[in-house]
């Protein structure tokens, strides 16, 4: 193995939530420190890596699953979901359906990814909310309440001025980390 491929761990990561709610756009800022070019609706990198330091020391490679908007559809394929140990569940702070929907995809992956997996709560286009606050459909606390309820951890973010973006990213990674 090259020496800049080296990490001692490997953890796969899923991004679920409904179209639209800006997942691609999350990775790629993450990624790649930039938004996506081309039309996010349908093309799909299957998954993209980044490997980042670990607080306790060691590296975690994370590899990290999109999708190519079958979520338009329900029509997921468990292969997106299994062994996955991590998921970045997103929702549209300016859209009420996509945080009501956080449910059904919680029990997606439930039924589908690793029985501990460990789920990080996204409130994304924080931007959108506070540029224009009667814009904002989601208020932060009734997210919070739901991710306290479900065990989940929770944070807004906005993928287009980058806030949060690395926090939730590896605020996720280093959460399985330490319930591992
Ligand atoms: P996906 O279907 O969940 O993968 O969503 P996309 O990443 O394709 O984004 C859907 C739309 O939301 C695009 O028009 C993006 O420009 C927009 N978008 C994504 N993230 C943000 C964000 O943080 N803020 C704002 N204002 N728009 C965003
Ligand atoms: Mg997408």
């Amino acid at each position: 193995m090259a020496a800049d491929d080296a990490y001692d761990h490997l953890y796969k990561i899923v991004l679920v939530g409904d179209a639209t709610v800006g997942k691609t756009h999350l990775l790629s800022r993450y990624i790649k420190g930039d938004l996506p070019r081309a039309p996010t609706a349908t093309i799909g990198v299957e998954f993209a890596t980044r490997t980042v330091p670990l607080a306790v020391g060691g590296t975690v490679k994370a590899q990290i699953w999109d999708t190519a908007g079958q979520e338009r559809y329900r029509a997921i394929t468990s292969a997106h979901y299994r062994r996955a140990v991590g998921a970045l569940l997103v929702y549209d702070v300016t859209k009420s359906s996509t945080f009501s929907n956080c449910a059904k995809w919680m029990e997606e992956l439930r039924q589908n990814a690793e029985p501990d997996i460990v789920i990080m709560l996204v409130g994304n286009k924080f931007d959108l909310a506070e540029k224009n606050p009667s814009d904002r459909q989601v208020y932060y606390d009734a997210a919070a309440e739901f991710a306290r309820q479900n065990g989940l951890f929770f944070a807004e973010a906005s993928a287009v001025t980058a806030y949060n973006v690395k926090h939730v990213f590896e605020h996720l990674l280093q959460e399985i980390y330490n319930q591992s």
